[in-house]
């Protein structure tokens, strides 16, 4: 983080008064409601608030030890907006969702159809819950409460969301029947997404495909957050290396065998021989059968196929016949299978 106190544009070790005045002049300056539509503003008055709230807390180092009484004028840059706030910083819910992509999917890119639930403002009351009445006597209209705590950090200012009006500052009347009062209704939607080539990230964000979420006075959408996971019939995924889980029986393993291991391609499958004598867990390396991915999440290229790897399981029979376990108890009776 920034030095705070820089951010204030005051030196560090300043006094209490000189803090308050900084951050007042800045954070109206910076206001939403006095730079509206402005992203450069808008940041530039959460670093401010940041900054302001840092030292107070005593979260940065070098700070003087204050004592910060309940008189701080952080509320009344907040009473100075709080009627017609521009719902600047709001945000809705974010909806997050999983999907699954076969690592052809991941290498050549796909479309997929994925479903998911939201909540959308209720259309009928435009997201209220009802009618709107008369000022709300808990919060007098101004849709927050402010409440004083006693920390360990001195007194803290907190402001909350009325209870009474969900922030909206006037008392609803005639409540919704579309959505019974909640402002908001549930929706089963569903979204063609597509996966780019290569598309290494876990994550694929949508913004406002989220839920909706009153905030104060206002309301917003958030995003809709897929989650990405990479699932394959075959393989798992280690960097461009391709791993594989062989199993074959006890007797495969000690006479040796043959078997086909399937490939990306679709088409294609490998034959490889398994010698005799194999011992369970033995890592086999084809080399240039795995994937070439050419970026990397660390953003370093990549220009080399990767290999399959093939891990052998040497499975052990659980139910035999009377001849298998006659045949066991032979091999058993055996010197050279003593251990
Ligand atoms: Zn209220
Ligand atoms: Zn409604």
């Amino acid at each position: 983080m920034k030095n705070p106190f820089e951010i204030l544009g005051i030196k560090e070790g300043a006094s209490k008064d000189e803090v308050k005045k900084a951050y007042r002049k800045k954070a109206l300056e910076a206001h939403p409601d006095k730079n509206p539509n402005d992203k450069k503003a808008a940041d530039k008055f959460r670093e401010i608030n940041e900054a302001y709230e840092s030292i107070k807390n005593g979260n940065y180092k070098k700070v003087e030890e204050f004592t910060w009484g309940p008189d701080i004028d952080i509320d009344e840059v907040f009473n100075f907006a709080s009627k017609k706030f521009s719902g600047f910083f709001a945000k809705g819910k974010n909806v997050e969702i999983d999907m699954n992509i076969n690592i052809n999917e991941l290498i050549y890119g796909c479309i997929k159809e994925v479903y998911f639930q939201r909540q959308l403002k209720c259309f009928k009351c435009n997201g209220i819950g009802g009618e709107i009445g008369g000022i709300c006597i808990v919060c007098k209209g101004h849709g927050k409460l402010r409440t004083n705590s006693n920390t360990p950090f001195g007194w803290l200012n907190n402001v909350v969301t009325c209870h009474a009006c969900k922030g909206i500052g006037n008392e609803i009347i005639n409540h919704c029947n579309d959505c019974n009062g909640i402002g908001v209704i549930q929706e089963n939607d569903k979204l063609l997404v597509r996966v780019p080539a290569q598309y290494i990230f876990k994550t694929k964000k949508y913004t406002g495909l989220g839920s909706w979420l009153r905030t104060g006075q206002n309301g917003a959408y958030g995003d809709l957050i897929i989650n990405i996971i990479e699932k394959d019939e075959n393989f798992v995924r280690a960097g461009n290396n391709l791993c594989y889980e062989l199993y074959i029986s006890i007797a495969e393993a000690a006479l040796g065998t043959k078997v086909i291991i399937p490939t990306l391609e679709k088409d294609t499958s490998l034959e490889i021989i398994i010698n005799p004598g194999i011992q369970h867990g033995k890592i086999l390396r084809i080399e240039g059968k795995g994937v070439l991915l050419s970026m990397k999440p660390n953003n370093i290229i990549s220009i080399r196929r990767g290999d399959l790897i093939v891990t052998v399981n040497i499975t052990i029979p659980v139910n035999m016949t009377a001849k298998e376990r006659e045949l066991m108890q032979t091999i058993k009776a055996n010197e050279y299978f003593l251990t």
